[in-house]
């Protein structure tokens, strides 16, 4: 989410140096839980949490490094850097999801375009899926505000609609009268820009918001490790269903525990700039401070 807010005077390198150790520390956690979770019978609890918390923070540093080349798309208003930085923040997260699932850093390289998701592993076997949720928000959001902006959308990665606000249109935050207003929005790998909101408030390039909601997109990239917790659920149900097992390999799950809860904190909160997410969304893509 986008709000038209002041800049702030903070000094943005320090916050740079900041982010870049949470993203660190954090994804270096979620894959040390993860690794826990997928020990393999006489491991050791503690060599193998920070095995997978070493592998971790590699990996979300290259992710911070990804998600850092979107500001890049609001200083220079193009989109050169968007591809470079998603396949980037991919390998970060790939990482990340190796070490979650206590295998080799390298085991397996996976990358989520528009609504598809592409899968290399080790043994050079391809696998390319739907993505169920990346699928339906961006029907949902078309079916709202329609104008699929089709350049975008290949310079991207991401399902891109821009284009003017309708009169009947049931996201409140997109109305342009109202002082809850935005400017964008991402849904998973779905982006919407709304053109009608510059002209009202911002008077400002459109390209630092598709930064912004770009950096959320590659959050979502990065927070899928967290689903590597449920790889024994996963096996197993692939072992006693075989009907499970066959649809397992036409989708893959990109919805998480993350997405729900800040879908749920945003709701509950009508000012949720303050959410970590969020702040590194401004930080990154735009270099503001919120
Ligand atoms: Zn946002």
């Amino acid at each position: 989410m986008h709000f038209n807010k002041s800049f702030g005077q903070e000094n943005i390198n320090k916050r740079l140096a900041t982010t870049a150790t949470l993203n660190v520390l954090v994804s270096g956690t979620i894959a040390g839980i993860g690794a826990v979770i997928n020990k393999k019978p006489g491991e050791r609890t503690l060599p193998v949490f920070l095995k997978g918390f070493g592998f971790g923070g590699v990996g979300g540093g290259i992710c911070y490094i990804g998600k850092s080349m979107l500001w890049q798309t609001a200083k220079r208003e193009n989109f050169n850097y968007v591809w470079p930085g998603r396949i980037i923040n991919s390998i970060g997260a790939s990482i990340i999801e190796n070490a979650a699932s206590n295998k080799l850093f390298y085991d397996s390289f996976g990358m989520n375009l528009w609504i598809f998701r592409l899968d290399i592993n080790s043994n050079k076997k391809i696998k390319f899926r739907i993505c169920p949720a990346s699928t339906i928000s961006s029907i949902y959001l078309w079916s709202v505000y329609g104008n699929i902006d089709l350049k975008k959308t290949i310079y991207t990665g991401s399902i891109m609609l821009v284009g003017r606000e309708k009169k009947k249109n049931n996201l409140y935050y997109f109305d342009s009268q109202s002082t809850k207003s935005a400017g964008g929005m991402s849904l998973f790998n779905a982006i919407i820009i709304n053109k009608t909101f510059y002209e009202h408030f911002y008077q400002k390039s459109i390209y630092s918001t598709i930064a912004h909601e770009l950096v959320h997109t590659f959050q979502n990239r990065q927070s899928l490790s967290f689903n590597k917790y449920y790889n024994k659920i996963d096996y197993n149900l692939k072992a006693s269903s075989k009907s499970y097992k066959k649809l397992s390999k036409y989708y893959f799950l990109d919805v998480n525990g993350i997405d729900i809860a800040s879908a749920f904190i945003f709701n509950i909160t009508l000012y949720h700039s303050d959410i970590p997410i969020e702040k590194e969304a401004y930080l990154l893509g735009e270099h503001r401070i919120e």
